[in-house]
């Protein structure tokens, strides 16, 4: 059999490839070396919940487009996401937020928010350099001490002065009472889980689960024009200039004799002693009425051989190494570099399907 494409990864990036380019003719062959398809956003089931395998994914875009596409192949529900942060027992909204400033400093309108934000802000002068700085610009110093430190040195396993300033723009400051997590016009979780999106994308598709690429590099080659690739972009090259750094988590997952834990779906403990940065309970991204409930502890942890590579670290270091990658990557013409690890970028769900739109369309003229 002679294949088109041979898609390295069954993720979002490499199903909608696929698709894509299963819909214009090509013919495909997708190899994953996990036994289910789906990569991140996987979802089981467990006392009738759909559980988040990899971590709790929201769906959220600002592009129509991109939300059209995706509602293709699922319906979604009208979730939204509203974290709460456990500060040692202290509880505050997020993202921050009125109802986070009204909590924390005792005041009611937004003009005593702004007073207080900004003495705290005037603490860093000019362009923040780490995320720190940056920090600390947005949302002052008692925030930063509070509800961000020790999550994100948890997170990312490196003080905050050493992280790079973009991380920490994914958040909203928001002027209002206001506790939808993300500024996006669409947002929501498919009803009935991630996988059935997966499986529409990847439908007449040729797929072979518990294959991993590199061990049948060469003669993949053989057998398909083009390669898209989706795994870690350092891996492909044999490591040679050295390993990319990765976070990963661990994940506990247990089953809890009660309807309602936490009352909401992720609570972020913000604290630098709790072990774990979030506690996820599943079945409120679905409003689900099951008798018992599944909560997921997401354990931050460096990322050593055989763990899952989930976060790719993107500090100057890091960086630096994945630009020499990609001039590799760049003299690779038969292989398309797709995707999260491939990228090395902290991609959400919509970016990654832009991207592989982008691609599939640039390619498959
Ligand atoms: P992946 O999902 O990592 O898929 C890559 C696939 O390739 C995997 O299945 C892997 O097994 C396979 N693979 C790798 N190497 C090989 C190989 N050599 N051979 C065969 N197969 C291989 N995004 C959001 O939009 N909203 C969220 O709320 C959100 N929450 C997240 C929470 C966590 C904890 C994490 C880690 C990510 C979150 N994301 C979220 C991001 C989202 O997971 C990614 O944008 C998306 O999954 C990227 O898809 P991908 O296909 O590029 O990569
Ligand atoms: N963050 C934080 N406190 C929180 C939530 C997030 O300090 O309660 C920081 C942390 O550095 C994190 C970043 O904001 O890595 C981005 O958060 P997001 O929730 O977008 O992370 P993801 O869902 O991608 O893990």
């Amino acid at each position: 059999m002679h294949y088109n494409f041979m898609i390295a990864g069954s993720g979002i990036s490499g199903a909608v490839f696929a698709h894509e380019a299963t819909k214009r003719g090509a013919k495909c062959l997708v190899l994953e070396k996990r036994p289910h398809t789906g990569g991140n956003i996987h979802c089981g089931q467990i006392e009738g919940i759909n559980v988040h395998k990899y971590g709790a994914h929201i769906f959220h875009t600002h592009d129509k487009a991109i939300w059209d596409y995706i509602n293709q192949f699922a319906e979604f529900n009208n979730y939204v996401n509203s974290p709460i942060a456990n500060y040692k027992g202290e509880i505050y909204n997020l993202p921050f937020n009125m109802n986070t400033f009204c909590k924390l400093w005792g005041i009611a309108t937004p003009a005593e928010a702004a007073a207080i934000l900004e003495r705290q802000r005037a603490e860093i002068g000019g362009e923040p350099k780490n995320l720190e700085e940056q920090a600390i610009k947005l949302v002052g110093r008692d925030i930063f001490e509070k509800l961000i430190k020790g999550y994100t040195e948890k997170q990312w396993g490196r003080p905050c002065s050493e992280l790079p300033a973009f991380i920490i723009k994914r958040l909203p400051v928001r002027m209002a009472y206001d506790n939808n997590y993300f500024n996006d016009r669409y947002q929501g979780i498919p009803s009935g889980g991630y996988n059935m999106i997966v499986d529409r994308l990847l439908d007449g598709i040729e797929v072979r689960l518990n294959t991993d690429f590199f061990d049948g590099r060469e003669g993949f080659f053989d057998v398909a024009d083009r390669v898209v690739y989706t795994g870690m972009i350092d891996r492909y090259f044999g490591n040679r200039f050295g390993k990319l750094e990765y976070r990963s988590l661990r994940l506990e997952t247990k089953v809890l004799p009660e309807a309602n834990h936490q009352g909401v779906a992720v609570m972020n403990y913000t604290d630098r002693e709790t072990p774990y940065t979030r506690v996820i309970e599943h079945k409120h991204f679905e409003f689900g009425t099951q008798e018992k409930t599944v909560v997921t502890y997401e354990y931050p942890a460096e990322w050593s051989e055989g763990a899952e590579a989930y976060y790719p670290i993107n500090d100057g270091r890091n960086q630096a190494l994945y630009e020499r990658y990609r001039a590799l990557a760049e003299q690779e013409k038969n292989t398309l570099f797709l995707g999260r690890l491939a990228e090395y970028k902290y991609y959400d769900m919509d970016d990654a399907i832009a991207a592989a739109l982008e691609a599939a369309g640039r390619i498959l003229k």
